[in-house]
């Protein structure tokens, strides 16, 4: 765990001109009783952050009945993003939301200061496939009252050729209505038919193209589905190649420059800060608010490693 630190090589290419980086996804178990697993291309080896996105998660698609079922977990000095391409998940939190989300549909909760959450894929559900992304608060929101939202409000346009859809940020001429931090962006990609297009980035963000599904080229290079081609700051467009049905996410933000400490479900600054949110959580704390759910119970927080937390990015 000690080799996390990029090439000599990679940082001199990073600080000169535009580059891109393939990000190859590990499997992981959700939780150990979520019963699927899932491809997780963010943090990589590699690349730690797109601007401030820092986790990324893609499940599924799964026939499993009952797929997702995660019991009441904290967090803190993010906000998660749960994005669905079918199925139905119900999200319930601390501060008191109930909420089911369908596919073009976004929920966003911001956990600031602390927040706890469950979901629970709804009974109907025989084919979950969506995506699970966190966003890292810049230092000064990181403790800001949780809260949570749901947007069924989002911009879709339609071409010849894709179907686009922003759940943060601008792109392609639309504006999602979503409360975010930093500068930032999401949205997704589909191509209705085999084309190529062209799209303007913002070059003052890093990007990212998960390949949800289909086949698809990349400024000319092939991405394979459930990988992360990771775009640097410095780009001002981009091509696509894809066959029809393709699927991808846009990840981009402004670098966020801040050392992040990222352990289990919590982001901070300090090792110390970490060890408070644990023994928090451990001990039921007003911070984390218990709330009713059909689960009912809670995730125990992992024991902490036998060293000090140190930034990774
Ligand atoms: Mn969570």
């Amino acid at each position: 765990m000690s080799n996390l630190a990029a090439s000599p090589e990679f940082e001199a290419v990073q600080a000169s001109v535009a580059h891109s980086v393939l990000l190859n996804p590990r499997l992981v178990e959700l939780t150990p009783r979520s019963g699927i697993s899932i491809k997780r291309t963010l943090p990589h080896r590699e690349i730690r952050l797109i601007g401030a996105w820092c986790f990324v998660d893609h499940y599924g698609p799964t026939n499993q009945s009952g797929a997702m079922k995660v019991a009441a977990h904290p967090h803190t000095g993010l906000q998660t993003v749960t994005w669905l391409f079918s199925g139905e998940v119900e999200h319930r939190d601390s501060v008191g939301s109930v909420q089911q989300i369908k596919p073009g549909e976004l929920n966003i909760m911001t956990a600031g200061f602390g927040i706890s959450h469950s979901e629970l894929s709804s009974n109907s559900t025989d084919d979950l496939h969506g995506i699970q992304l966190w966003i890292a608060l810049p230092d000064q929101d990181r403790f800001i009252k949780p809260s949570f939202n749901h947007h069924d409000d989002l911009p879709i346009s339609q071409s010849e050729n894709t179907r686009i859809q922003v759940f943060i940020g601008s792109f392609s001429g639309l504006t999602a209505p979503t409360k975010n931090y930093s500068p930032l962006l999401g949205a997704e990609i589909l191509f209705k038919k085999q084309a190529e297009e062209s799209f303007d980035l913002n070059n003052k963000f890093e990007h990212g193209f998960l390949l949800v599904e289909g086949q698809a080229k990349i400024n000319g290079q092939e991405v394979p589905v459930g990988s992360l081609l990771y775009l640097s700051t410095g780009n001002n467009h981009v091509e696509l190649e894809c066959t029809k049905y393709s699927r991808l996410i846009l990840l981009g933000g402004e670098p966020l420059l801040e050392p992040l400490i990222m352990w289990w479900n919590f982001i901070a600054r300090t090792h110390d800060e970490i060890v408070e949110m644990r023994e928090d959580w451990e001990n039921d704390a007003v911070r984390f608010t218990a709330f009713w759910d059909q689960i009912g119970e809670k995730i125990p927080a992992p024991q902490l490693p036998n060293l000090k937390l140190r930034p990774r990015n």
